[in-house]
């Protein structure tokens, strides 16, 4: 039976794992924890009738396995199409599955057809029969040898245990192909060497790759065998069972699913006295010590079948693992340490000086006390990425904990190990996961943190930051104090409106702002193409992207402060470009593709690559077409027609619309505010989810308007100066799904409503901000940086603000004071002026227009 009767789907759901790779024909626990696989099982494996009819590809995930964020991370291309025969789970505390999934066979990621709330990819099915029917002659060597050496392996296992017994069983009775994957994820292999598995595409490929490993296990046993022999019969046995068998690896055929795994008792009686060794020989505290004792001789008392025998067993295999007391040593050359984070980032001058402050001062004063850095600002901007530059200065492990929505102090603190299901909390299970006692962690999202009834997960949180109290962490789970004071801790957010205030007390806040366009451009050709272009396996020789292109990419397709979007664009190019690349090498002959080059290579390909690939045929020679130039049109092909051309403009095309300036968490934006009339009773509608603050604006607004009607020769569509008389205005802040709220829009209410009963269109390059009075001055505000920035991404020419924000003005760079004209605003009669063409009212033009309303 091989892989060739399965038929999958094109579009796959894809199950992300870190805790190995999943191979055809084999079967897999696989612990579903982060939100992305959750969402998958709960929409594709839990709903419905029949959980075995779903295919789903799994992609292991070992680039970026502490990854629980928003972003997707980089997919590996190859994947394991697999069924799931078994979930086992619960929805409380909090959802967390354990899958059991057989796999059915390889494929390919062609295209990510969508990221949430899980990925979804369009694949192309490998491993089908007809691959394997051509040319098997050529394999029946390789295979034959397999085959010698995969028996050879199984006979020195004792064929009483009955798992051996069927492995001897399946050698004979499964088809040959399969068997490389099969004993591979059954024999000791790392994580690494399996991918090598996965991605050996062909047959041959694989067949040469896995016989290597099962030399070396075989050899690995002979070994056993030989230092065992003094010892007697059945305690041998058990060592050589388990050295070829992987915890969560059970071999199995791919359709009848069978491959339920058994239990082998033996291996546990062994298993305990291997544990007590490992706990007299790690060098943990006392305490803790004490407390690994008493278990264990508790374990040892304990029938295997109780469930506390097991939650006993990973308790103390915790324990064991735990860096008591292993720590890297800080290396900190200040001068180094610049020269990286410069090199590793362009621009933010005032976050890297700050940053190179700070670890002056813990040098000079050798210790970590004092506040906790705070990178806060709009996503995107690199505050991760300075976390991590931060650790590779110091030569510390770097850990990435998302507090985004973590809403249960048991989530920092760990589950009391009373009930089933019980875990440490990420504080100790990122201690583990590093395996030194003085990473740095950085706590990402602080702002995120939830509350529940199930405790404040701040007020645990406090405990771990305070340098006071965190030389004894105390984890639930582990119920014995931790030293967590050698960790540095960095945090991040992008607002601290809701940082509880006394974790901001323990903080030392640094902005970081939004990256203006030049600086973006800058970004990207200096760091984002680069690490795009590798992690795709490009060179700069097949692809190229111009200036044109980026600057394209950045105000056409992408509208935000930092850079991550841009960021995922050029991904996109990049996939697309490595399609076109992969077909070119595919329709090259050995023989034409040195013809190719000799003949038609191009003035711009480097003298040496020309050499390489004439002298080695086999290795890629570029195709005629290369390098491909990234242009408009190419932009289109890939991206699609332009997300933000011409909308700010077509929008002002009807009195009744201006554009604000708001400030968001996620940096500054450009807000339209709309507003009709209608026949009606003087009612005031407005919609957009807006607060009270908000609310209050547009009161104030309309009674202003109502009070200068004459001055402004406003009127309603009747023609009478009192405005509501017999009509009704609807004021609307589009982007309905995102509360607003804050005094800011106040001018941009009047100038919208002054547009509408006038008649005037509002100029269409014009944004502002302004809180307002009653009678009609106008408030400085927050957030001027960010909204200028914003004012400047929507290409607008002017920006109105308050004339006691002028200060703020010197924040904004030079050049892009340039670009701007900017009008300070002291009452409203000076808003109307600047917003309008020609100042306001405007007698002339204003007649001619209403009396076409
Ligand atoms: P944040 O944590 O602020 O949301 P990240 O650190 O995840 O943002 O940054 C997103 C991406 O942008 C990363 O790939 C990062 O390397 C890159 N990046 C951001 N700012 C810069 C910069 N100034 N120089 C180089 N790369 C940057």
């Amino acid at each position: 039976m091989g892989s060739s009767a399965i038929q999958i789907p094109s579009r796959l759901p894809l199950l992300l794992t870190n805790e190995g790779v999943l191979l055809p024909g084999s079967s897999m626990r696989i612990s579903v924890e982060t939100w992305r696989n959750i969402q998958l099982v709960k929409s594709r494996l839990l709903k419905g009738t029949s959980v075995r009819s779903t295919i789903i590809g799994v992609i292991p995930n070992t680039k970026d396995p502490d990854s629980d964020s928003q972003e997707l991370p980089h997919l590996h291309r190859i994947g394991t199409a697999g069924i799931a025969v078994q979930i086992v789970g619960s929805n409380w505390p909090k959802p967390h599955y354990t899958l059991l999934i057989t796999g059915l066979c390889r494929f390919h990621i062609v295209e990510v057809l969508k990221e949430k709330p899980y990925p979804v990819a369009e694949v192309e099915q490998l491993d089908r029969l007809e691959q394997y029917t051509n040319g098997i002659g050529e394999l029946s060597e390789l295979s034959q040898q397999f085959y010698k050496y995969a028996i050879q392996l199984v006979e020195m296992l004792d064929m009483s245990v009955p798992v051996v017994a069927k492995l001897r069983h399946l050698l004979d009775s499964l088809p040959k192909e399969t068997l490389p994957d099969i004993l591979a994820s059954i024999i000791r292999t790392s994580t690494n060497e399996k991918l090598q598995i996965l991605d050996a595409v062909g047959l041959e490929e694989r067949f040469k790759k896995t016989i290597p490993l099962l030399v070396r296990q075989i050899e690995g046993l002979k070994l056993l065998q030989k230092t065992q022999k003094s010892k007697p019969n059945d305690e041998k046995r058990v060592v050589t069972i388990r050295s070829i068998r992987r915890n969560n690896q059970i071999p199995g055929r791919p359709l009848h699913l069978d491959a339920v795994e058994e239990e082998d008792d033996d291996d546990d009686g062994d298993d305990i006295v291997m544990l007590e060794k490992k706990i007299k020989s790690t060098n943990m505290p006392e305490q803790a010590m004490k407390v690994c004792i008493k278990e264990i001789k508790r374990l040892k008392k304990m029938p295997q079948s109780m469930p506390e025998f097991a939650l006993t067993r990973n308790y103390l295999e915790l324990m064991v693992e735990l860096p008591w007391n292993k720590s890297t040593t800080d290396r900190l050359d200040l001068r180094a340490a610049r020269v990286l984070l410069d090199s590793d980032h362009y621009a933010m001058q005032k976050l890297k000086q700050r940053v190179l402050e700070y670890l002056a001062v813990r040098q000079l004063k050798n210790n970590l006390k004092g506040p906790i850095l705070c990178f806060v600002g709009p996503p995107g901007v690199g505050k991760t990425s300075v976390g991590r530059s931060i650790a590779k200065t110091l030569g510390r492990e770097f850990y990435r904990i998302a507090l985004g929505g973590v809403c249960d102090q048991s989530d920092i603190r760990g589950h009391r190990r009373t009930y089933v299901g019980s875990m440490p909390g990420r504080i100790v299970n990122g201690l583990k996961t590093v395996g030194v006692n003085n990473p740095v962690f950085l706590l990402d999202e602080i702002d995120k943190l939830g509350k529940s009834l199930q405790g404040d997960p701040a007020a645990a949180l406090l405990e771990v930051l305070d340098p006071e109290q965190n030389h004894s962490f105390t984890d639930h789970y582990l119920n014995v104090s931790f030293d967590l004071s050698q960790v540095l801790f960095i945090a991040t957010a992008n607002t601290t409106a809701t940082i509880p205030p006394a974790l901001l007390d323990r903080m030392e806040l640094i902005q970081v702002p939004g990256y203006i366009q030049e600086e973006k451009i800058e970004i990207a050709h200096r760091h984002l193409i680069p690490k795009q272009l590798e992690l795709h396996g490009l060179t700069p020789q097949q692809i190229q992207i111009p200036q044109e292109a980026t600057e394209d990419i950045i105000s056409r397709y992408t509208r935000e402060a930092g850079v991550r979007s841009l960021e995922r664009k050029i991904g996109a190019i990049c996939r697309a470009v490595a399609v076109k690349v992969a077909e070119g090498q595919h329709g090259v002959t050995k023989s034409s593709r040195s013809h190719v080059t000799e003949k038609e290579g191009k003035e711009s390909v480097p003298e040496e690559t020309k050499d390489e690939s004439i002298t080695d045929t086999t290795e890629l020679a570029l195709p005629p077409e290369l390098p491909i130039v990234i242009d408009r049109r190419a932009l289109k092909d890939i991206l699609g027609a332009p997300i933000y051309e011409m909308e700010v403009s077509q929008r002002l095309s009807q009195p009744g619309v201006a554009i604000g300036l708001a400030w968001t968490p996620l940096g500054g934006e450009i807000m339209f505010v709309e507003a009709s009339r209608m026949e009606g009773e003087g009612q005031l509608t407005l919609t957009g989810q807006l607060g009270d603050v908000m609310k209050e604006s547009a009161h104030l607004a309309i009674s202003w308007l109502r009070s200068n009607a004459k001055k402004y020769h406003l009127t309603n569509a009747a023609g009478s100066f009192d405005l509501l008389d017999n009509t009704d205005i609807h004021l609307h802040f589009p982007a309905g799904a995102v509360t607003k709220d804050g005094p800011s829009a106040g001018v941009t209410i009047v100038t919208c409503l002054a547009s509408l009963f006038s008649g005037h269109l509002v100029r269409s390059d014009v944004a502002m901000t302004g809180e307002i009075t009653l009678r009609g001055l106008v408030l400085p505000v927050g957030g001027i940086k960010d909204k200028v920035l914003a004012a400047h991404r929507a290409s607008l020419k002017r920006v109105i603000l308050p004339k006691r924000n002028e200060k703020d003005l010197d924040e904004i760079p030079a050049n892009m004071r340039e670009d701007l004209d900017f009008v300070t605003a002291f009452c409203l009669d000076d808003v109307l002026n600047a917003a309008f063409d020609g100042g306001f009212p405007a007698e002339s033009r204003h007649s001619i227009l209403n009396s076409k309303l």
